[in-house]
């Protein structure tokens, strides 16, 4: 089988515009049924915890995975200084390749894809975990997350009240503004405190590289689902560990939310459950109208992967790439070096040309 030496490569500005084309909500709803679907194929997929480098202001990260058929990695920092300096928290890029060639098939921004797929991830979890009608979210840390894990929230959950509680009210504000004409009803609060209170689910996404306290016990309440997405790596944490302890914790990989989680809190053999298992049925979600469940999102390769899945297809329906030439592909494959020597012929034939 011959395979095309071109890879589609899709750029930030055709990132936008197919998801403008698509609409974001539909985009995350989407990108979530992808998700389910290789969530109920779990055990089929190679899974490690992310290659983590970090450095005292942040940290770089390599996220692999396979499930036999495709590959996949995405390439992605976290650090929390960088909006001091106009600069994103996170950003990204990425790869899926096919696993008969090892020939790369997609390679694409990851900036704005996981912010998609992070929303539908939290979507996914809140949809099998929060109280039944959950109306109300409570959205702690108002950055570049947050408008998607909004939308995602008011997509898939039925959520239709938002109260917005950032350190810098100007994050609030922008989101605010992001999101007037999204039919959410949006309220800003002067402290987390008061944002929490009442709301159904209560998402923190905030950054700092410390041990945070964005939720202490006394803030939340039986009958309430969190999303912790915010804390991401060691030593970044956004709940207090007695929120922990009153919880049903809810993970993506254990072997990598023990490390980067909420859960790094605790000790490492602390039960908890794996959302793959409560999606297939394996293990109970929610088990009582009061209980207190927490998804500890940390961001799993098979996320990924699964929106890269999604992206190629949607190509094919919005065409919204240009081809790269990234893979050297001799007509003879062993003379690698001959087609360096014809494309010096080549050149020469060109300027005679010319
Ligand atoms: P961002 O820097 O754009 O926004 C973070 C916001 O948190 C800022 O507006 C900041 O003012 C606010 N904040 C910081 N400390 C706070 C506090 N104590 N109380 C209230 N607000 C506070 O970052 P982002 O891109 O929105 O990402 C948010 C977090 O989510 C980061 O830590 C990032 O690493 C993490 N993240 C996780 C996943 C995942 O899959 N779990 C995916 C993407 C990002």
């Amino acid at each position: 089988m011959k395979t095309l030496n071109t890879v589609p490569f899709v750029s930030v500005e055709n990132m936008m515009r197919l998801v403008l084309e698509l609409g974001i909500e539909t985009c995350i709803e989407q990108i979530a049924g992808y998700i389910e679907e290789d969530f109920a194929k779990w055990q089929q997929f190679d899974k490690i915890p992310r290659v983590a480098s970090h450095s005292r202001e942040g940290v770089i990260e390599l996220m692999p995975t396979s499930d036999g058929v495709d590959y996949s990695f995405k390439y992605v920092n976290g650090h929390p200084k960088n909006t001091r300096d106009g600069l994103q928290t996170v950003t990204a890029f990425g790869l899926l390749a096919s696993v008969e060639t090892g020939y790369p098939v997609l390679m694409t921004e990851m900036t704005l894809l996981t912010a998609l797929r992070t929303a539908a991830t939290s979507a996914v979890a809140t949809r099998a975990l929060a109280p039944k009608g959950s109306t109300t979210l409570a959205l702690i840390g108002n950055g570049a997350q947050s408008e998607f894990q909004a939308l995602a929230l008011k997509k898939l959950c039925g959520i239709s009240k938002v109260r917005l509680y950032d350190l810098d009210p100007a994050a609030s504000q922008k989101c605010a503004r992001n999101l007037e004409g999204s039919g959410l009803a949006i309220t800003i609060y002067s402290s987390a405190e008061a944002a929490v209170e009442g709301a159904h689910v209560i998402t923190t996404c905030t950054a700092d590289k410390q041990y945070a306290t964005i939720l202490s016990d006394n803030m939340v309440g039986s009958g309430q689902h969190i999303n912790a997405i915010g804390g991401d790596c060691p030593g970044k944490t956004e709940l207090h560990k007695d929120v922990l302890l009153r919880s049903d914790i809810f993970v993506e990989f254990p072997d990598q939310t023990r490390i980067e989680g909420e859960i790094q809190q605790l000790d490492d053999d602390y039960p908890v459950k794996e959302l793959w298992q409560v999606l297939s049925g394996e293990v109970p979600g929610r088990e009582s109208d009061d209980a207190l469940t927490l998804f500890d999102g940390v961001g799993f390769a098979v996320e990924d992967f699964s929106a890269l899945r999604w992206l190629r297809d949607a190509l094919q329906l919005t065409g919204r790439f240009v081809d790269l030439d990234m893979i050297a592909d001799p007509d003879e494959p062993r003379d690698l070096y001959g087609m360096v020597i014809r494309e010096v012929e080549r050149m020469a034939n060109e300027r005679a040309a010319a």
